[in-house]
């Protein structure tokens, strides 16, 4: 008898998987002190949110289900996230993440304010660590454990993946805890958290460390707009160089197509069709020297941070 399809490998089965995890992750009530915090930043919120209803209960990942791009932050923000029922929606580290996806073609749009605010993401999808918000921002090793198993199973679902961006060090260590328990091969060189840094698996998954845009970071100018930028760019550039698995490998002048695994091709950022015609941004040519990721802000902004 011939294997059944994993739901993943059509778009139906891969849409109501994705809606099943979504209606698990919607109704877990698994750490009392997240639990307490998310429900009691509802009851009492800030003056300007007064009169608004809070969604108060974990956040779902969201964007594109074959998306390429997978964007890992920390948790939701009491107030931002929380509050609208969207990953990075309605806080400042939300304007931050969206100009620069927006910037590099994988946002509709640069704002992200409401739920029905119509933004679109394309060929991305953002999720995190821990989906209730932790008080202080801080969710505690058992929290992030306790929450792992919705993320591995969202990254066995979203196999188009082939370029991670880890926002904060606990976003980006979330994805190597996940690669390490799905048994996914290991990179040659131990993987480094540093502002831009990319290690590249053998399994041809790409991930990019990036500071988190919390206020902590961008409000000392750790993290300035053009870093983080700088890091979606790069991750452009390397999804334009994939292809969903699956796809008929085009055949590329100068590239070389290859039958399963990852296509090997030269394909500039500037042909890739994704990025054509979305934003001035999205289908730059490679950068030059001045455009590269910076990856310290100006000396004079340079302050230490946790994130
Ligand atoms: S953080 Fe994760 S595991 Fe804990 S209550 Fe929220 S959804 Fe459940």
């Amino acid at each position: 008898m011939a294997a059944r399809p994993s739901p993943c490998h059509n778009r139906a089965g891969l849409g109501s998987a994705l809606a099943r995890l979504r209606a698990r992750i919607i109704a877990c009530r698994s750490c009392p002190r997240l639990v307490a915090h998310r429900e009691a930043s509802a009851a009492v919120p800030p003056r300007r949110y007064r009169g608004e209803r809070y969604w108060a209960r974990p956040l779902p990942g969201f964007g594109d289900p074959r998306a390429r791009l997978l964007v890992v932050g920390l948790a939701p923000a009491a107030h931002g996230g929380n509050r609208t029922g969207r990953m990075f929606t309605g806080d400042r580290s939300g304007d931050w993440l969206f100009d620069a996806l927006h910037h590099a073609g994988f946002a509709s749009q640069p704002t992200s304010r409401r739920r029905a605010d119509g933004l679109r993401l394309r060929d991305a999808w953002i999720t995190a660590a821990v989906r209730c918000a932790p008080p202080a921002n801080r969710p505690s090793p058992e929290e992030i454990a306790a929450c792992a198993p919705y993320f591995l199973e969202e990254l066995r679902l979203l196999r188009h993946a082939r370029v991670v961006v880890g926002l904060g060090r606990i976003g980006w260590q979330a994805y190597l805890r996940a690669r390490r328990t799905s048994g996914l091969p290991r990179a040659t060189r131990a993987p480094r958290f540093a502002h831009g840094a990319a290690t590249t698996f053998p399994d041809g998954v790409t991930l990019i460390a990036s500071y988190h845009p919390s206020q902590q970071n961008t409000f000392t100018g750790r993290l300035t707009r053009a870093m983080l930028r700088g890091v979606f760019t790069k991750a452009r550039r390397l999804v334009c160089r994939s292809r969903r698995l699956g796809q008929p490998i085009a055949r590329v002048p100068g590239g070389r197509a290859r039958a399963g695994g990852v296509a090997r091709t030269t394909r500039p950022a500037s042909a890739c069709p994704a990025a054509a015609g979305l934003h001035p941004g999205a289908a730059s040519p490679p950068p030059t020297r001045r455009e590269r990721i910076p990856s310290t802000p100006p000396a004079r902004a340079r302050r230490p941070g946790t994130r």
